[in-house]
């Protein structure tokens, strides 16, 4: 058993964001055990009370959260008609509400969370968290004098995308290869960010990793295909 505050547990069970929840709760459009609670603050126990939103009951889920190292092939999407999902990779289908939190290229691996904890996704998404995105590429080409300096003022796309300032690291030049491995921390995630970034300072990205998001830092031993549930540490970082 748990107690949770009531439009956190709203939250949770994927009923809206916290804000819209706490005036629905000020409207009087939530019950628990059938009486009108005005306070979005109290504790509810779960299970035990019964909440519900315009008269209809809010069944408790368990949240459930994985960590999954995307491998190239996979959508990230809980549905597609060419290519097998994210989620055929989580072997115990049971659930049906599980999503992935935002996407990575078809082409792209790493670190990729999957949950149904909408309030979480939310939070984790909203540009205004700015929750910092770490990838590790091989591009093209060698990394040009002051595209760090550029990178961190932040730079124009050529299709006139302004980045927020970004921390590219340069990790290694293949001579031979013309081949450059880099490391680039980004806060927003526009459509195929981190190829049109490099793409612009002339190194086309052909193999694109995500090393962590937030605090969450994909475990080393996962291999690509492979996911475990996050720790409870792991969780509380993400409160
Ligand atoms: N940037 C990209 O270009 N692709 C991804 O999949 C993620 C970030």
């Amino acid at each position: 058993d748990k107690e949770l505050r009531l439009d956190k547990f709203l939250a949770d069970m994927g009923k809206g964001t916290r804000s819209a929840l706490k005036e629905a709760v000020r409207k009087g459009r939530v019950r628990v055990n059938g009486e009108v609670i005005k306070k979005a603050d109290i504790k509810v126990r779960i299970p035990g009370d019964t909440v519900t939103l315009d008269g209809e009951e809010v069944a408790y889920a368990v949240m459930e959260y994985y960590m999954l190292n995307k491998p190239q092939g996979v959508v990230s999407a809980t549905e597609d008609k060419k290519y097998p999902t994210v989620l055929d990779l989580i072997a115990d289908k049971k659930r049906k509400d599980l999503f992935p939190v935002g996407r990575l290229d078809l082409d792209t691996e790493g670190l990729l969370l999957i949950t149904n904890d909408g309030d979480l996704a939310h939070r984790l998404l909203s540009p205004k968290k700015h929750v910092d995105k770490v990838y590790y590429a091989r591009c093209r080409g060698t990394v040009r004098e002051g595209a760090a300096e550029e990178f961190a003022r932040g730079i124009h796309l050529p299709d006139g995308l302004l980045c927020l300032p970004a921390e590219l690291t340069v990790l290694s030049y293949d001579r031979i290869q013309d081949e450059s491995e880099i490391r680039l921390r980004i806060r927003e995630g526009k459509f195929h960010q981190v190829k049109r970034m490099m793409e612009a300072v002339g190194c086309p990205v052909f193999f694109l990793k995500r090393l962590s998001m937030g605090p969450l830092v994909l475990d080393e031993n996962l291999k690509p295909g492979e996911y475990r549930p996050l720790t409870d540490t792991e969780r509380e970082w993400l409160e």
